[in-house]
């Protein structure tokens, strides 16, 4: 082990003494001192369990402690840890062949990089590189990453909390969000399609008004992650690509949090047949057993640069650990139907979801696409009004938090809302185990549902 003596008791304690903790006020974190973690739950050095609903990060799709991927992981480090990023590896050669294999047709090249948020600002650099244009858009209610290009892809608050710092040239547009959408607040009648329709709209009248001539691309969770799980109504994917092709703009899918097996298809894009030009991956590419991203490109894009220089790359990209680690999850993930599992789990748990909504007044709406889910908490049904306002807290949903975990489960939530992404190995008796503990924790946020 190491030269420095640390007990676990020490562990917390030294850590606060000298970490600067991102996304955090200094003075007010709280970290969990994690030990060990095995399948679906993890361990802190006093011996609590944790049932894992968030998958760490969202990442962990495969489960703790693979024996396999740390093998791998292992020989890699024994063979050769490290390349320089222009040297041909044997991860490199292999990876390549396994995400050709399950990304969506066309996509045949692959950039990797460090994480997600750079796996998105090398998307929109190929993009602005490809086709001459400048703008990107993205939607509202979106995060793509805390780098400052990333951030102003960002819809949300993350980003206005940096602005004016952040990249020029992105323009917002709305998320086709049902449950509160303004155009539909008064028309519940609407159709899917009709509602798809609109959104895509509002979509065409914004590069109308910013000129399709200036737009690289559009660039979109498939699958909304943090903002609410939104996931495309009929016709809306296929309708953005409709568009994105009419006017010569490429479209990019963030599939950092909603690939790699998360929605029960290797990639949501997947569910609607849409083949974007540029796929981003992170998080799940691993499963968190090494940090990496990627870009997935058209073929027509790789070759634009055969002849021109691609001015970008990082010294660690394509980290030969990262690399192995990413080859050995999609092997683990194929051999073991782990994508097929979470297309039954989805099943499951969308029932767990549904009760939720029968037994208590503070549940609005429940949404889920496989092993990724939400639960928007509502003072009032009718109204919908949040349990906390947007962008932020309120007693009721820290008391809701607190207590779930220290009845021993982990998870996220956001503002008002509950977001649920369990490892994609879990069993029904363990979705089970942590639905309980929500359900006693939703009487919490019942007791302020106005009657
Ligand atoms: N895109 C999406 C959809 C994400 O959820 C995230 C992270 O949560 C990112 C990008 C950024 O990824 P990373 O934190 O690896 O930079």
């Amino acid at each position: 082990m190491y030269m420095v003596y640390m007990s676990d008791e020490e562990i917390l304690s030294a850590s606060l003494e000298t970490n600067f903790w991102t996304w955090s006020a200094q003075g007010k974190v709280n970290p969990i001192p994690v030990k060990r973690a095995d399948g679906v739950y993890f361990w802190d050095v006093h011996g609590k369990r944790y049932l894992d609903f968030n998958s760490m990060v969202m990442c962990v799709n495969i489960g703790h402690g693979n024996q396999r991927v740390i093998e791998a992981i292992a020989n890699q480090a024994r063979e050769l840890a490290f390349a320089g990023p222009g040297m041909a590896t044997r991860p490199r050669a292999v990876l390549g062949k396994l995400l050709r294999e399950i990304v969506p047709e066309g996509l045949t090249h692959f950039l990797y990089t460090l994480g997600g948020a750079d796996a998105n600002e090398n998307a929109i650099k190929l993009a602005r590189a490809f086709t001459g244009r400048s703008k990107i858009l993205t939607r509202y209610r979106s995060y793509h990453g805390a780098t400052h290009g990333a951030l102003a892809l960002t819809g949300d608050p993350r980003r206005v909390a940096w602005e004016p710092y952040v990249m020029p040239g992105v323009v917002h547009f709305l998320d086709p969000y049902r449950y509160r959408s303004t155009f539909h607040l008064n028309r519940p009648e609407v159709s899917e399609e009709q509602f798809s329709q609109d959104y895509l709209n509002h979509l065409e009248e914004i590069i109308q008004y910013e000129g399709p001539h200036t737009i690289a691309a559009v660039l979109l969770e498939t699958v909304t992650g943090t903002n609410g799980v939104i996931i495309p109504p009929k016709g809306y994917l296929e309708g953005v690509r409709a568009i994105c092709d009419r006017y010569g703009i490429l479209l990019i899918c963030d599939e950092v949090m909603s690939g790699f097996g998360r929605t029960g298809r290797w990639f949501a894009v997947d569910h609607w047949g849409v083949k974007p030009d540029l796929m981003t991956m992170a998080k799940g590419l691993t499963s968190g057993y090494a940090p990496l991203g990627a870009v997935a490109m058209r073929q027509e894009i790789y070759e634009f640069f055969m002849d021109r220089e691609y001015v970008g790359g990082l010294t660690f990209n394509g980290h030969p650990i990262s690399l192995a680690a990413a080859a050995a999850v999609i092997e683990v993930m194929k051999d073991e139907h782990i994508v097929e599992h979470a297309a039954e789990m989805g099943v499951v748990m969308k029932e767990m979801l549904e009760e939720l909504v029968e037994r208590h007044p503070s549940v609005g709406e429940v949404r889920s696409i496989g092993l990724f889910g939400v639960i928007e908490l509502v003072k009032d049904r009718k109204t919908r009004e949040p349990m906390a306002p947007f962008n932020g807290f309120s007693a009721e949903m820290n008391a809701l938090r607190k207590y779930i975990l220290e009845q021993g489960v982990f998870l996220y939530t956001h503002w008002h809302t509950i977001l649920l992404l369990p490892p994609l190995i879990i069993t029904p008796e363990q979705l089970r185990e942590g639905f309980e503990v929500i359900d006693r924790a939703l009487e919490i946020t019942d007791r302020m549902v106005k009657t």
